[in-house]
């Protein structure tokens, strides 16, 4: 049985970034009938929140990525001091004293002897003494495992076959000086203890997976199948973590943007297959397939979601909309055809009460100076209301007959007196629906 699981940290908002692990994981849980863990990775006590936790299920749910059971790593810290110690019986285990300054001049001197940067274990030597020494000197050190400098070999489910040098990674830390579990310790415990068969996450990770790998062995666990999904930069291929801020799932959620468009995109971009709307996770989850990722940076551009937006819009039926119309102000008997005009004029949903507006107090009219006499004419001739289904049938015919224009010179410019704009719906439609004509004494 298929068990995956999304690991946020909930130290702020999820955003675009975030969303692709979540849905990559909860596709593929869905698709084979497994089960979905949402893991609140909440080990840091200062950073988390509980407010970001509710946040993220929020966002989870806007999304409809359901999750089936919760899991939370700050009430599982009993099993991580138990690993550590294991670990430590185990020899694999190390305290080291150097502060974040001295590590930073190792790593400046091995880079400018041409070395890779790799914390050089000096703390192995240190004798019981001096640890005793260095402990009272600047209190508890950090906890390293020491990784065994062999080659570490998986087969990832996007990136194909990987293989990495330990001796050109450092021990990671796993406890800091403070006692708090990191994350690469409370995850594997986690990923290892809930059966969690497969691990999708950002290619941010690898190297993190490589040292992992040898922890759950080390262990005498299960080593879960490993994918990395290629992280998402801007549309010049910048990096987004600089744009992360503008990217919450919640701002894009404010700015109109529909959840089955957010979905659709994501599900595709960076993949050999197209970018369609689809309208349910069921058809998404249908047409998935982690093996058509590339490990190439994928390129995000936000504005890729209004086009998929308007287009789910328009093929909403009236019933999926009309509380929102009628919360609007719309009057029930507008409320339908206010629908059918507005639905394929709209980027987001945000903009039908700019429609209901227009027509219920008119919009600023558009004039040219060389249309101004013309229009001043045709207000003349405006039948009085009710306006109705043949009302701007009427306008127009008597218009022409009186100035003589015809075709584009006669419709634009009434389009833009009225509406203030020189696109928007059929003008017969929004001479039914229009409340007020500016501009006509
Ligand atoms: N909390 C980790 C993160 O947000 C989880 C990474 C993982 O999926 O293992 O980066």
């Amino acid at each position: 049985m298929t068990v995956t699981r999304f690991a946020p940290s909930p130290t702020g908002f999820l955003h675009v970034g975030n969303l692709r692990t979540a849905l990559f994981n909860h596709l593929i849980a869905r698709k084979t009938g497994g089960t979905f863990i949402l893991r609140i990775d909440d080990t840091d006590p200062e950073r988390s929140k509980d407010s970001y936790v509710d946040a993220i299920k929020e966002d989870l749910d806007w999304l409809g990525l359901s999750w089936d059971r919760v899991e939370r790593q700050s009430a599982r810290m009993d099993l991580y001091a138990q690993a550590a110690d294991d670990l430590r019986a185990m020899g694999r285990f190390y305290e080291a004293f150097e502060t974040p300054v001295e590590l930073d001049l190792k790593r400046k001197k091995q880079l400018n002897m041409g070395r890779p940067p790799v914390y050089d274990r000096a703390a192995l030597d240190l004798s019981e003494a001096e640890k005793a020494a260095a402990r009272a000197e600047r209190g508890d050190g950090v906890w390293r495992f020491m990784l065994d400098q062999s080659r570490i070999e998986w087969t990832d489910g996007i990136l194909g076959d990987i293989s990495i040098d330990a001796a050109s990674v450092s021990d990671p830390v796993l406890i800091r000086a403070d006692g708090q579990v990191l994350y690469t310790l409370a995850s594997i415990v986690d990923d290892t203890d809930m059966g969690v068969t497969h691990v999708v996450r950002g290619s941010d990770h690898v190297t993190n997976t490589a040292t992992q790998i040898q922890m759950i062995k080390a262990l005498g666990r299960t080593v879960p199948d490993f994918a990395h999904h290629s992280l998402l930069t801007g549309p010049q291929g910048e990096a987004l973590s600089k744009r992360l801020g503008t990217l919450a799932l919640r701002d894009l959620r404010e700015n109109g943007v529909e959840p089955e468009a957010l979905l659709s995109l994501m599900a595709r971009l960076g993949s050999s297959q197209p970018v369609e709307l689809q309208m349910s996770l069921d058809e998404i989850t249908d047409g998935f397939d982690l093996a058509q990722f590339g490990a190439a940076p994928t390129k995000f551009d936000a504005e890729d979601l209004y086009p998929l937006t308007a287009r789910k819009l328009h093929g909403l039926d009236f019933s999926a909309v009309a509380n929102e119309i009628s919360a609007l102000g719309v009057p029930a008997d507008k409320a339908e055809l206010f629908w059918k005009i507005t639905r394929e004029n709209i980027k987001t949903r945000r903009d039908l009460a700019g429609w209901w507006s227009l027509f219920r107090d008119g919009a600023e009219p558009d004039i040219a100076s060389e249309d101004k006499e013309f229009v001043a004419k045709a207000m003349t001739l405006l039948p009085d209301q009710p306006w109705g289904p043949k009302t701007w049938g009427d306008w127009t015919a008597a218009v022409k007959a009186a100035t003589g224009r015809k075709g584009k010179g006669l419709f634009m410019p009434l389009r833009k007196a009225v509406t203030g704009q020189s696109r928007g719906p059929e003008m017969a439609d929004v001479m039914q629906l229009i409340e007020v004509i500016r501009g006509r004494d």
